[in-house]
């Protein structure tokens, strides 16, 4: 594993998917001094336009505006449909591509499919959004898997954004956060999912524990169903966690049921 060192320096940095995510992460970077342009599905030149970058509508115009490095913040669902049909031809230099996707065998493995083989490939994953990190993103951590890399100070300049704001940096494989993630961050935004289906709600006698339960339930329908979604169904290892909880429920019934029964 080689380490990476911490040189910083302005990077042209061109986002994909400016929604939601794209734009939280823009402002700490803009903040940082690094040169921004974005391009999405939706037009947002008027976000863009207040954060004085440049919005491109079209992709081919984009990857030619001679990014360092490309950051695709689009949803997990909508990958594929965005980065297959890409112009690649129009990307001018060795550039370094790097996703923050929520999953990360999935955008690890299409990325390889279809990038050409002399740009380089950092899957991540920072593992906070505009709630928890609106405050700054102190100790908050950020995941990454060097999977294909040459130009090791570009890398190192990239991953030094977060480092320097003080996140936890935390290197493994894709494979290793899929699993950890399924049995953190997937049975979260599951169980905020259940707890919002049941319409949870604060009452005049909440215990601490319940509030926790409706601060869990209330940031994760702040995320979109888009989201949720893509962890369930690109991630192999939240199937498993589904069904665990559905044994989980069935047991902790049945221990009930048996305890009801002996107490009568
Ligand atoms: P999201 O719903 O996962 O993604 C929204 C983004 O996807 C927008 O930029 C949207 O573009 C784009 N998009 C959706 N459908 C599309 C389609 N059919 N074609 C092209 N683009 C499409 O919400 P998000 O919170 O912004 O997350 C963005 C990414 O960051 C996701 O991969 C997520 O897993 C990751 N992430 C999010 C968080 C978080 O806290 N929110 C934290 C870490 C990582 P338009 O806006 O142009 O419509």
């Amino acid at each position: 594993m080689s380490t990476c060192s911490s040189s910083a320096r302005p990077l042209k940095i061109g986002i994909i998917g400016f929604g939601n995510f794209g734009q939280f992460l823009s402002k700490t970077m803009i903040k940082q001094g690094h040169s921004l342009r974005a391009t999405s599905r939706s037009d947002h030149s008027e976000v863009c336009k207040e954060l004085g970058i440049p919005f491109y509508r079209d992709m081919g115009a984009f990857l030619e505006s001679e990014n360092e490095v490309v950051l695709i913040c689009t949803s997990i669902l909508s990958l594929s449909e965005v980065v297959k049909p890409m112009p690649f031809d129009s990307v001018k230099r060795p550039t370094l591509f790097v996703d923050v996707l929520s999953v990360k065998e999935y955008p690890r493995d299409l990325l390889l499919q279809v990038l050409p083989e002399n740009m380089d490939l950092l899957c991540t994953h920072p593992m906070f959004g505009p709630e928890s990190g609106k405050h700054g993103w102190q100790d908050l951590s950020f995941m990454y898997d060097r999977v294909r890399i040459r130009d090791e100070g570009l890398c190192s300049s990239f991953i030094h954004i977060f480092s320097s704001e003080g996140c936890r940096m935390l290197e493994m494989t894709c494979e290793e956060h899929d699993k950890l993630a399924a049995r953190s961050q997937f049975l979260t935004h599951t169980i905020g999912r259940i707890l919002s289906e049941m319409d949870v709600e604060p009452t005049p006698l909440d215990t601490k524990g319940f509030q926790k339960l409706v601060e869990v339930k209330e940031s994760t329908v702040k995320d979109s169903f888009d989201l949720f979604s893509g962890l369930f169904i690109h991630n192999r290892f939240a199937r498993q966690q589904v069904q665990s909880l559905e044994e989980a429920l069935e047991k902790t019934k049945q221990k009930l049921q048996e305890r009801m029964e002996s107490s009568t």
